[in-house]
């Protein structure tokens, strides 16, 4: 028994951060499920799957290396106006999901939350379902909504999307929802959460920033994600490794980025590709759990490629990571880090129940950050590695919350 003196001060120090009880016992109860549930209706099919998320320029090296079940393509719609891609000119059997990106050219507003092609007579013009329906005619395993970027603090137009979405009563249909990351932040997170679970439909969520990495925005960022993944069927894309760290807590699937550019989104309007000196590719090491630049492997390891990070995917078949250091080599750098995460994916998949996965995805990160000490003894660094934050929060944030 606690003593009640005890107890006022528990409550005052928690009390800010504590759950309600329903919440908890809503979490103990999914620990203990086997998977998230399925979305009811065609987005079943995406249930379990880390998908790779691809701009066209990506596609033709990521397609050869996506296998079986647990895998699927999302790839970047056109530019408005362009003529869509059929899911047919994909030579890949599993899933394929066209997202509009209508994110990157429309901020969404009350008024006009997603951006509709215009240019027909008055009453032509298509509607929210017709964009919708022709995606799937388009040969798509489900429709994207053309959602506009949701601006910071504008739940408001947040809103007139989800009754929008609501209306359509869909069961083949992902809600896409490009938000600026500070509406998951203190202020606007429970608004945001619970516009978003009375959408009544699964949401694709893309996290937005002007500049920089949203999962550092605030301590809070991760906590909440992970409270929206076991609230709201959700489907983290154009993400990074968040991908997995939202399956570990609750999201029904996930979809990776190939490239820096679709590993989170900017307000529109967006700026042109600036002209980087340094054209070597954005390369996955799994043991560090992060993307480095070729050239930032090659130099660390040296004149010495046996220091240098191996892998032993399929495509590296052991191979140093330090030979990725020109822009050609970039087909070979996509292709190997969506093999090697879904190798990662599939051992968290694997387990036995979600509180599991959460154990197993904390233990890989937890790994990953004491590689950072390891590679750089051996390379002979004085100075430790940084750790990307994000890691360092999912490496020390409890697996499974239960208050
Ligand atoms: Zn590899």
């Amino acid at each position: 028994m606690t003593e009640p003196g005890n107890k006022v001060t528990t409550r005052t120090t928690t009390a800010r951060d504590a759950l309600p009880t329903e919440l908890v016992q809503q979490l103990q109860w999914l620990g203990r499920q086997p998977r998230p549930a399925a979305p009811p209706g065609a987005v079943g099919v995406l249930c379990d799957r880390v998908l790779a998320y691809a701009g066209p320029q990506h596609v033709a090296s990521v397609l050869p290396v996506l296998r079986g079940t647990g895998s699927g393509l999302v790839v970047a719609g056109p530019r408005p106006g362009k003529p869509m891609p059929r899911a047919a000119d994909f030579d890949y059997d599993g899933p394929i999901v066209l997202d509009p990106d209508a994110y990157g050219y429309h901020r969404a507003t009350r008024d006009q939350p997603f951006l509709l092609p215009r240019g027909g007579f008055a009453g032509t013009n298509p509607t929210l379902d017709d964009v919708l329906d022709a995606q799937l005619r388009a040969g798509y395993a489900v429709a994207c909504t053309p959602t506009g970027y949701i601006g910071a603090g504008d739940t408001a137009a947040l809103l007139a999307a989800a009754q929008q979405v609501k209306a359509l009563n869909r069961t083949d249909t992902l809600f896409v929802v490009a938000l600026e990351v500070s509406l998951l932040d203190r202020t606007f997170f429970d608004q945001t959460r619970a516009i978003l679970q009375d959408a009544g439909h699964p949401v694709a969520l893309v996290l937005g920033i002007k500049q920089g990495d949203p999962l550092t925005h605030s301590k809070r960022i991760i906590p909440n994600l992970r409270l929206l993944a076991a609230t709201v069927p959700l489907m983290p894309i154009r993400t990074d490794f968040n991908a997995l760290d939202l399956m570990a807590h609750g999201a029904f699937a996930a979809a990776i980025g190939t490239g820096g550019s679709v590993r989170h989104a900017v307000p529109p309007p967006r700026k042109p590709m600036a002209f980087v000196r340094d054209a070597s590719p954005s390369v996955l090491v799994p043991e560090l759990m992060c993307w480095w630049k070729g050239s930032k492997i090659a130099m660390l390891c040296g004149a010495a490629p046996s220091r240098s990070p191996r892998c032993s995917c399929n495509v590296c078949q052991n191979q140093p990571l330090t030979r990725f250091k020109y822009k050609e080599d970039q087909p070979e750098a996509i292709a190997h880090a969506a093999t090697a995460w879904q190798n990662i994916a599939a051992g968290m998949l694997s387990q036995a129940t979600m509180r599991e996965r959460a154990e197993y995805w904390r233990n890989i990160c937890k790994g990953a950050v004491n590689e950072h000490q390891m590679l750089a003894n051996r390379v002979r660094q004085v100075d430790p590695l940084p750790v990307q934050k994000p890691l360092e929060q999912w490496a020390e944030l409890p697996a499974w919350r239960t208050a």
